[in-house]
């Protein structure tokens, strides 16, 4: 398949802005109308009077050295939501074409399209919340260039087949964007090989949930090496600033705190659902590789509301397409799992 055929023209022949840090990032440097006196913050040995690297070179080698990907396949964006922004605006041509998001899901790709006016179509998830392949197929059109899947779905909390995307990938002419914000908390591996093979395939992943760094606002896609490059032409300049670089290299050599986080989250998961299968007004438990748990009960704004009222904040997804009565609870710490299980069980018993 022909990857160029899916980018927007507009793009295919962009030249993209080069900026001063493109070419040198040490010398006398007089060149950005920087300050070079200094900066009137001091922070570490960083030199914040000077543009950082548009190229994000320390930050993908380090990743590339971690998780095993070349650096040329990894592109590192404001959070992930800035990357699967990036993604439309390469590939759909505002009020011409089509993106295909499955529902429910992950509700930033909806948004995305509706800020890039972009008509977005809705291929529900089939009863177990896995990949459609025939619905898709039978609603793609010549004007689709995108589908958006999330694996794990955030709010259904479990992992697409993978054969599933992968045979939707090799039947059509269509770029698939998988949303791996989650995969850390899953126990199988995502599709980052398959983001380098299959052309039509990219990666989304962010270091906003297993990290613990979501303050930070870094995510990054795996890739070809094609698509990567369209994603450096679009982004704006400078889009990772030196502090997030910094702070992501250091968590990138936090490997063993990052695995201790995971396995510490998936034990509580295991834990939580297993309690609250006890709770009564509870009508049903979604399995969850994920670390968040979503549940199913008859009232769930009343459940909501109570909680709230104990100080215990929860998300209410039971507005959401085909996740009706649905309310999804971040793993938190053993103490504060405790207490909303607590709640929960008290609300419960001031129903009989
Ligand atoms: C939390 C989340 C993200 C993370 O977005 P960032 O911009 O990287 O913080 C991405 N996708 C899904 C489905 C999420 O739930």
């Amino acid at each position: 398949m022909e990857i160029e055929k899916l980018i927007r023209k507009n793009i295919l022949k962009l030249k993209p802005y080069t900026s001063a840090r493109e070419s040198h990032l040490s010398g006398i440097l007089m060149d950005a109308n920087e300050n070079s006196l200094g900066s009137v913050v001091n922070y570490d040995n960083v030199e914040l009077n000077r543009y950082p690297d548009p190229n994000q070179n320390k930050l993908r080698e380090k990743l590339s050295e971690v998780i095993s990907i070349p650096k040329e396949n990894l592109f590192f964006g404001v959070g992930s939501d800035e990357v699967i922004d990036l993604f439309v605006k390469i590939f759909c041509n505002p009020r011409e074409d089509e993106v295909i998001v499955c529902e429910p899901t992950y509700g930033m790709y909806r948004v995305c399209c509706d800020i890039n006016d972009v008509e977005v179509k809705n291929v529900p998830l089939d009863k177990n919340y896995d990949v459609d392949v025939e619905a898709i197929k039978n609603e793609v059109s010549s004007k689709t260039k995108l589908i958006f899947l999330c694996s794990p779905n955030n709010p259904s909390g479990n992992l697409l087949s993978k054969e599933k995307i992968i045979t939707l990938a090799k039947s059509l002419n269509v770029m698939i964007v998988v949303d791996e914000a989650y995969i850390d908390f899953a126990d199988k591996i995502g599709l980052s090989k398959e983001a380098i093979e299959i052309p039509n395939i990219a990666v989304t992943r962010t270091f906003s949930k297993a990290w613990g760094m979501a303050g930070v606002r870094c995510g990054y896609s795996i890739a070809s090496k094609e698509i990567t490059s369209y994603l450096f032409k679009v982004k704006s300049p400078y889009n990772i600033n030196k502090l997030t670089s910094d702070f992501i290299i250091q968590a990138l050599s936090k490997k063993d705190a990052y695995e201790n986080y995971v396995s510490k989250i998936i034990s509580e998961r295991e834990r939580v659902i297993k309690e609250l299968k006890n709770i009564s007004i509870i009508k049903n438990v979604l399995p969850s590789d994920s670390n968040f748990i979503s549940f199913q009960v008859n009232e769930p704004k009343n459940v909501f509301a109570y909680l709230e009222s104990k100080g215990i904040i929860i998300r209410d997804r039971s507005n959401q397409f085909n996740f009706s009565g649905y309310l999804r609870v971040s793993i938190g710490k053993p103490e504060e799992n405790n207490k909303f299980l607590e709640e929960l069980n008290n609300f419960s018993q001031n129903k009989k």
